[in-house]
């Protein structure tokens, strides 16, 4: 099927700002070991649905292109509008029907904030998160409090800011230029922008305690969890056997309730042990007639799902099969691709190994095969 959607995001990362306090422009200084362009074009590189990443640089700092051969480096311009301008120059006839504009030093913005604007833009002209004012506010001269503002209705932008690529590009090419973001120069043009709601980690990082304040973040977020699955199918009469989803002629099948996919079995209990939620057996019991013969996928799918529900992204699986035959090296990369698919994640992410155990035991005596998973999700 063609795709009718193309999602491009401009990283805008022009600036030479060195308020965080070196020689460096802040979005190349490190943030908990990594710059902070690093870390932000990551947060687009694994978000679905995004298909092309566009880099502005500073025309001095076009070298660094060099570090990012998967994104489309173009030169900015002497002002924040400018170098939005030249981003969207660099996508025209690409087809790209959405975009998103990012400032660079907003590496912490999640997966759910690019989602939301997403998801917004079918409904709305342009979609951008923000957050609720809680502070009161004041106006203030000379050190002293001169006023009073109401806070009722009123938003702290962030970024990304989404639109309709063809509606921000009229928009930008109309604008007399000065304008503080992408909403404002959208909203001059008459579009309509939904806000969706941001998050206090989506901070825009400036100085140097902006600095500590993300690192801090970063690792009280951190919550990894751990899981392991084992499983083992017994062999009977049959030709094939299905391991990771992948049917593989054999002089024997294997037995069980469901389609005895004990690679699949062994991964998707790892998933669940992750998230601390029981086993296959606990959500498709075995003596329920509806998932005799099934396809196995539909337990990973479950699992995955609920790892997503609970807010959890998963971020490997690494699975051993141990039987002497079939062999399983040829097929590997197929298995990791068919999980791969079915769990919606980076095959990177996800190992398939086999070792036989020399002869010994039920596997040596090719009575059955066994399988052993681990998985980590992190949560989102
Ligand atoms: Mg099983």
């Amino acid at each position: 099927m063609e795709q009718t959607t193309h999602t491009a995001v401009i990283i805008v990362a022009a600036g030479t700002g060195t308020r965080a306090g070196g020689a460096l422009a802040k979005q190349w200084c490190l943030l908990g070991g990594r710059t902070m362009a690093d870390r932000t074009l990551d947060a687009f590189r694994t978000a679905p649905g995004i298909d092309r990443i566009v880099l502005v640089l500073h025309p001095d700092e076009m070298a660094r292109a060099r570090d990012y051969p998967d994104v489309l480096a173009v030169a900015g311009g002497g002002s924040r509008d400018a170098s939005v301008r030249a981003g969207l120059a660099a996508l025209c006839g690409q087809n790209v029907t959405r975009v998103l504009i990012h400032d660079v030093a907003r590496p912490l913005v999640s997966q759910r904030i690019i989602a939301d604007v997403l998801a917004a833009l079918d409904a709305c002209d342009g979609a951008a998160p923000a957050v609720a004012v809680s502070d009161a506010l004041w106006q203030g001269s000379d050190g002293q409090v001169t006023g009073t503002q109401s806070r009722e209705g009123l938003f702290r932008a962030q970024t990304p800011q989404g639109f309709g690529f063809d509606a921000i590009l009229a928009a930008h090419l109309a604008h007399p230029g000065g304008a503080a973001d992408d909403v404002e120069v959208a909203r001059a043009a008459g579009l309509r922008v939904a806000i969706v709601p941001g998050e206090e980690r989506n901070l825009k990082i400036t100085h140097a305690q902006d600095f500590r304040r993300a690192e801090a973040m970063m690792e009280q977020a951190v919550d990894i969890r751990l899981g392991n699955g084992f499983d083992v199918h017994r062999f009977g009469p049959g030709d094939h056997v299905v391991l990771c989803g992948v049917r593989l002629a054999h002089g024997r099948g294997l037995q069980g309730h469901s389609d005895a996919d004990v690679g699949m079995h062994a991964v998707t209990d790892a998933i669940y042990g992750a998230l601390a939620q029981g086993d296959i057996g606990r959500h498709f019991p075995p003596d329920d007639p509806q998932w005799k013969g099934a396809d196995s996928a539909h337990f990973l799918r479950h699992a995955v799902g609920l790892a997503g529900a609970l807010g959890f992204a998963i971020c490997n699986v690494d699975l051993t099969l141990i039987c002497e035959h079939p062999k399983i090296g040829p097929h590997a990369g197929e298995m990791q691709s068919t999980l791969a698919n079915l769990m919606e994640i980076d095959p990177g992410r996800i190992s398939i190994k086999a070792t036989t155990s020399e002869r010994l035991g039920f596997t040596g005596r090719e009575e059955g095969i066994a399988a052993l998973a681990t998985a980590t999700v992190v949560k989102q």
